[in-house]
């Protein structure tokens, strides 16, 4: 078994039952599960599928968005999380990911107490549940309204000051490759039992569009393969994730892309 994963919103144009298929076709052991892909085909039948699937559900994805100016807000967010938990129970995945969220109006600082509270305010449920939540820091370009942790020693903070089994923190090169802490850190979140998920995908120059523009590994300029050594030196031994969002690749044959996806893996992890 290799330790490569696919998130279904890498090749998003295919339903869950195609993905699943030709994801196991090419050999591919592990999926990550977005929610757009259980929705369309419904709970049940996606647990199902999944349960039959043959590869290992290594996430779902993606939980968060705790800030918002009004409470009444906060709290359906809460709700949502709930709902998103009880969804990755169902269809067996053991880690609900999470983009944090970010209020421009409130702004940083405030937003972070929100995620904190929001943390705390799901935390016994994913804990009933035995789903773990990853606190996944997003690049800085996005700390407008996505998230308002941007790097792996926010991350960490956030997850040792709930010191928590149930709560750690996902890797994405994408989002992280520039900090020049990012070693340290990776052994930071290492030691503390945090380390939970290992996102990869490729950082085009010039990127065109600010969400769906990431690169095949190997493409753009992210030190891959150093990364993650960093990631397996510190203990990791989890799946590889490629998540990719990409206009350009969503634009083509779907199966083409995802014989590229193995071949760029495989270059790298020879
Ligand atoms: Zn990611």
């Amino acid at each position: 078994m290799n330790r490569l994963c696919v998130h279904t919103i890498t090749t998003k144009p295919w339903s869950l039952e195609r993905a699943l298929q030709e994801y196991k076709e090419r050999g591919i052991s592990g999926v990550s599960v977005w929610q757009n892909a259980v929705q369309e085909l419904g709970l049940k039948k996606a647990s199902t599928l999944l349960a039959g699937s043959g590869l290992d559900v290594v996430s779902y994805v993606r939980g968060g968005f705790f800030p918002a100016a009004e409470s009444a807000e906060r709290q359906k967010a809460i709700e949502h999380n709930k709902q998103m938990l009880d969804e990755a129970a169902a269809i067996g995945a053991p880690l609900l990911v999470l983009v944090c969220g970010a209020d421009p109006v409130s702004g940083l600082s405030k937003s972070r107490d929100q995620i904190r509270a929001g943390l705390e305010a799901i935390l016994p449920h994913a804990e009933d549940l035995g789903v773990g939540l990853a606190i996944e820091p997003l690049h800085p370009m996005y700390a407008d309204t996505r998230s308002a942790i941007n790097t792996l020693a926010q991350a960490n903070d956030m997850a040792e000051y709930f010191d928590h089994e149930k709560i750690g923190v996902a890797v994405d090169v994408y989002h992280l490759w520039w900090d020049d802490q990012l070693q340290d850190q990776i052994v930071r979140c290492s030691q503390g039992g945090n380390l939970l998920a290992f996102h990869i995908c490729d950082w085009k120059y010039p990127t065109e569009d600010m969400l769906n523009d990431r690169g095949l590994m190997g493409e753009g300029c992210i030190p891959i393969k150093e990364i993650s050594d960093w990631v397996d030196a510190a203990g990791f031994e989890g799946y590889r994730e490629v998540e990719i969002f990409s206009n350009k690749y969503w634009s083509m044959d779907q199966g083409e892309f995802l014989d590229l996806i193995v071949d760029a893996y495989n270059k790298i992890y020879k």
